[in-house]
Order: structure tokens, then C-alpha cells, then sequence
């Protein structure tokens, strides 16, 4: 079975870890590919940056922080302290040393002209995360955010990571601007593991600034909308609020309710036509949504064409999060039938 995920970070890493549990413990033939955000990618002190790959890779080769859930287990941040005292900004992000390394690598990488898949493609051979990695483009893509500016009337944009772990996302979001998508082409392989799918499944990534990035990449959402694979997403809402991090500053400044209905709705069904001369169209086929917080949700999306259910949705361990995935599994089964 040909199962294709996109996903940003934690949520992305978290699930796929429990998918390749649900994987070995079942005893189902998977071959899985996560197309991986890469809009949160900076340049910093003149190294690249792909916080969303390796939270996935060090996720799935078991080199985590479990208990920050980004950068390296046993870190040390030797390298940032003295980077401080010489007064070098910025401060504000966390940038430990083991860490250090995997960004040294791939920088040099980059520089010596291999694209951002074959660098990952390598530092996977280190990590073994047991599913293929495929950054969403090999072009350099950054989400900023616009915000207002300190005159009246004025507005600024700073970069996606420093709204949101400078400013805790606490400066109103006026949009999202995702730079280099007009030009960008998406990574080798993302669209053929949309297509060549038998499974898409939508982890419970960020809506707006992970999932919502991948989908404005050239050719993602019609490969979604045309996949025979049944497309079932996973809601990162449980109860009104993210379950971790702060979706709800991006979803209001696209005005999008903090609900796991008004996601779904968001990404919409794939049955639903596309207007003559509208963009877009819908990409979802399944939802689930937590049934401690959210049983009312199914009921409410049945005359949308989304097929939603139920279950419980947190993320508490692999055991439960190897559940999640053989619902979403069970609920493409029942929607390919
Ligand atoms: P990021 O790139 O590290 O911010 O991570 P993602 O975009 O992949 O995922 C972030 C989302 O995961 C947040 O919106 C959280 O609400 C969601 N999330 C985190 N833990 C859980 C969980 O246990 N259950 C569910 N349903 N969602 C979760
Ligand atoms: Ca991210």
C-alpha cells in the first residue's frame, strides 16, 4: 500500500511515527512518502534551515528533544551562547550543537549545487526515518507575515519564524504571503506520490502555515483533487484549540473559526465541483475528528460529501497515535469501497 502524507512538524512527525507502528504491529505492506513543509526554512548565520524535515527526521530516527519535541536529544547550546555574547543576532531561536551539524551538512551540500531533496535524501541515510522524506520544493520558499507596522496605516512583514517563536504568534497575522511560490516547482516526486498513491492521509499539521503551504505549491492541489487515492485528513483542532502551538493565530487571519468543522470546511470536499473560473476546489474526502470534544462534527459535515468520524485523537503515545492512523486507514478503506 502506497501511503503519501504532507505534513509540517511535530504534528506531521508524531503521526507518522505512529503510522509506521501501526505499519509493522498489522503487518500491512507500506511503503510511505511524506511531502514535508519546507515554508519555515530561514537562513540563519549563514546556515539553511529545514525545521519541519528534521523534526520529522529526528523524529522517526530517534534523535528528538520528546520533551521540547524539536532539535536533539542531550543538547547543548554552547555554540548560541557565544554566538550572544559577540552581540549576533538573532537570540530569540533555539539552535543547539549537535543540531548544529545536520545544518553545517546540508549548507554545504546546497552550496556545493545538490537540490534540498538529494541533501535530505543524505541526511536521511544517517537518520533511517524508514519513510521517504520529499521537501514540498527543491526552490527556496519562505511563509512571512504581515503585520502592522508602528505608524498608523503602515503594515511590515518579518519571517513566519520569527512571528512565531520571536512573538509567540502574538502580533496580529494579516496574511501569510508564501515567497517564491509564483515561481517555485514542486520537489521531484511530490507530485507522482500524490498521484501513484493508494492512501493520501493529512496528519494533524498546522492547516495554515504547514499543510495550507504545501497545498499552494504548482500542481499539489489539482494532483489531489484528480488522485484515484481516497484523501483523508486528521483535524488538528480538538475542543476549539490547537491540542499544541498557536493554529488558532493563523486560522483567524484567514478567517477560518478554530473548530475541527471549519477545517474541514476549509479544505472542503473533493466531490464539490469547482465553480467556472474559480481557483482551487476542495481536497478532502475523510475527516476525523476527536470523539471526547467533537462527536457532533460527522453529523454536521454528512450533507458537505465529507465523510467524517470520530475517535479519540490525541496524540498521547505511539500506541494511541498507531490507532488514529488505523482509523484514518480503516475510513480511506471504507471511502475507496
Ligand atoms: P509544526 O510544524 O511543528 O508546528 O507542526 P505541525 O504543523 O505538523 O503540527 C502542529 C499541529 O499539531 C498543531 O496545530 C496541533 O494542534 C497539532 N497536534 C499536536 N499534538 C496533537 C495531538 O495529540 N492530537 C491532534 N489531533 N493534534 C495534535
Ligand atoms: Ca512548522
Amino acid at each position: 500500500m502506497r501511503i503519501t502524507l504532507l505534513a509540517g512538524g511535530i504534528g506531521g512527525a508524531r503521526f507518522t511515527r505512529g503510522l509506521l507502528h501501526h505499519v509493522a504491529t498489522s503487518g500491512l505492506d507500506a511503503d510511505i512518502t511524506v511531502v514535508v513543509n519546507t515554508g519555515d526554512d530561514i537562513r540563519m548565520f549563514g546556515l539553511q534551515l529545514c525545521p519541519d524535515l528534521d523534526s520529522i527526521m529526528y523524529t522517526l530516527g530517534g534523535g528528538i528533544s520528546e520533551e521540547r519535541g524539536w532539535g536533539r536529544e542531550d543538547e547543548t547550546f554552547t555554540v548560541m551562547g557565544e554566538l550572544g555574547k559577540y552581540g549576533v543576532e538573532p537570540t530569540w531561536f533555539g539552535l543547539g550543537d549537535r543540531d548544529l551539524a545536520t545544518h553545517i551538512v546540508r549548507t554545504q551540500m546546497l552550496g556545493a549545487g545538490y537540490p534540498l531533496s538529494a541533501v535530505t535524501e543524505a541526511l536521511c541515510a544517517r537518520w533511517q526515518p524508514g519513510v521517504t522524506l520529499l521537501p514540498m520544493s527543491d526552490d527556496r520558499l519562505e511563509t512571512h507575515v504581515v503585520v502592522d507596522g508602528d505608524e498608523p496605516g503602515t503594515r511590515r512583514a518579518l519571517h513566519f519564524q520569527e512571528w512565531w517563536v520571536r512573538h509567540r504568534a502574538s502580533l496580529p497575522a494579516l496574511a501569510f504571503p508564501l515567497v517564491g511560490v509564483d515561481v517555485a516547482k514542486p520537489g521531484p516526486g511530490v507530485l507522482e506520490a500524490i498521484s501513484g498513491a493508494d492512501v493520501v492521509l493529512l496528519p494533524p499539521s498546522n492547516p495554515v502555515v504547514s499543510v495550507g503551504t504545501i497545498l499552494q505549491v504548482a500542481g499539489v492541489r489539482d494532483a489531489l483533487r484528480a488522485t484515484a487515492a481516497p484523501v483523508v485528513g486528521v483535524s488538528p483542532i480538538v475542543g476549539g484549540a490547537p491540542v499544541r502551538g498557536m493554529a488558532d493565530a493563523c486560522l483567524s487571519a484567514i478567517g477560518v473559526d478554530t473548530t475541527a468543522e471549519a477545517v474541514a470546511r476549509h479544505y472542503g470536499p473533493r466531490v464539490a465541483a469547482v465553480p467556472v473560473g474559480a481557483d482551487g476546489g476542495g481536497i478532502l474526502d475523510g475527516w476525523l475528528v476527536d470523539d471526547a470534544t467533537d462527536s457532533d462534527v460527522p453529523g454536521r459535515l454528512a450533507s458537505t460529501g465529507i465523510a467524517s468520524r470520530a475517535v479519540p485523537l490525541m496524540m498521547t503515545d505511539v500506541v494511541a497515535t498507531a490507532a488514529i492512523c488505523a482509523a484514518a486507514l480503516a475510513l480511506a478503506e471504507d471511502l475507496r469501497r
